[in-house]
């Protein structure tokens, strides 16, 4: 079937997110080295108390030293486009220009159109015919760099994409919010369960941007939380 399914793993973090996360914040306000720091940390629970207070206080670099990598494939283009946004996220996507479509290829059919049995039969009549064009035109000696003009938005992507905490934070608040689009929205929201899957303390940081603020800055919002 060409409709397919998000994926999206955790890939690659480092071996200790607290004790790295912890060494950094100790570093500024000690004597110490960060080495001794490192080696000499305390419990869980301590670290978590300073790391709250210091992430809270709004000190960032802390968390920029902790990189994540994700696989994610069987997101349309229109989603991957969104997240190409994020200027501090690192990405390594399938080309469209080295990799060339083969019959009825893979695509995300919106989540609106799919519980709609009329408009996902004539979206998938579209696509079907769109295949063919393509096909048409790589047939013709076209090269896939520019057959590509004619894939759709849904067309399926993969991807390896790469960021730190604080711009996974980040993500999380505006990609969370009602606000964005279902696809990229679910997308986060995996991203986000992958890391808390290991990181459970991080759950109170990988929110929507008004369980932070404590309130929707928005100008329509969902209602969840009160308007400025
Ligand atoms: C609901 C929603 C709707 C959207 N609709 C549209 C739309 O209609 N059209 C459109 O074009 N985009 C749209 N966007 C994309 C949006 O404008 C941003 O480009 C995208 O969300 C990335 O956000 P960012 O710049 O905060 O994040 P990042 O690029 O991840 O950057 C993180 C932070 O770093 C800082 N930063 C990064 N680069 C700079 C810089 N050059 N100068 C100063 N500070 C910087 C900022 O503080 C920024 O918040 C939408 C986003 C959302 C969530």
């Amino acid at each position: 079937m060409p409709q397919v399914e998000m994926s999206v793993k955790l890939i690659s973090k480092p071996q200790n997110i607290l004790k790295t996360i912890y060494s950094a914040c100790r570093t500024c306000y000690s004597a110490l080295t960060p080495d001794e720091i490192y080696s000499e940390a305390p419990d869980e629970e301590k670290m978590l108390k300073l790391i709250s207070r210091v992430i809270s206080s709004g000190h960032y670099s802390t968390i920029e030293h902790i990189q994540l990598s994700f696989a994610i494939s069987n997101v349309s283009r229109a989603c991957t486009h969104q997240l190409v946004r994020h200027r501090h996220m690192s990405f390594s996507q399938k080309s469209q220009r080295y990799v060339k479509e083969k019959g009825d290829f893979d695509y995300i059919v919106p989540k609106s159109i799919n519980s709609n049995p009329e408009l996902k039969e004539k979206f998938e009549e579209f696509m079907h015919k769109n295949a063919l064009f393509y096909e048409e035109l790589v047939n013709a000696g076209i090269k896939a760099e520019d057959a590509r003009a004619v894939l759709p938005n849904a067309t399926a992507s993969s991807l390896v994409a790469s960021l730190n905490l604080r711009e996974l934070i980040h993500l999380a608040n505006l990609r969370l919010c009602t606000r964005a689009q279902l696809e990229i929205r679910t997308l986060v929201d995996k991203m986000c369960k992958e890391v808390l899957k290991e990181e459970p303390w991080l759950a109170e940081h990988l929110v929507p941007k008004c369980e932070r603020l404590g309130y929707c800055d928005e100008d329509k919002s969902c209602g969840r939380m009160p308007q400025k």
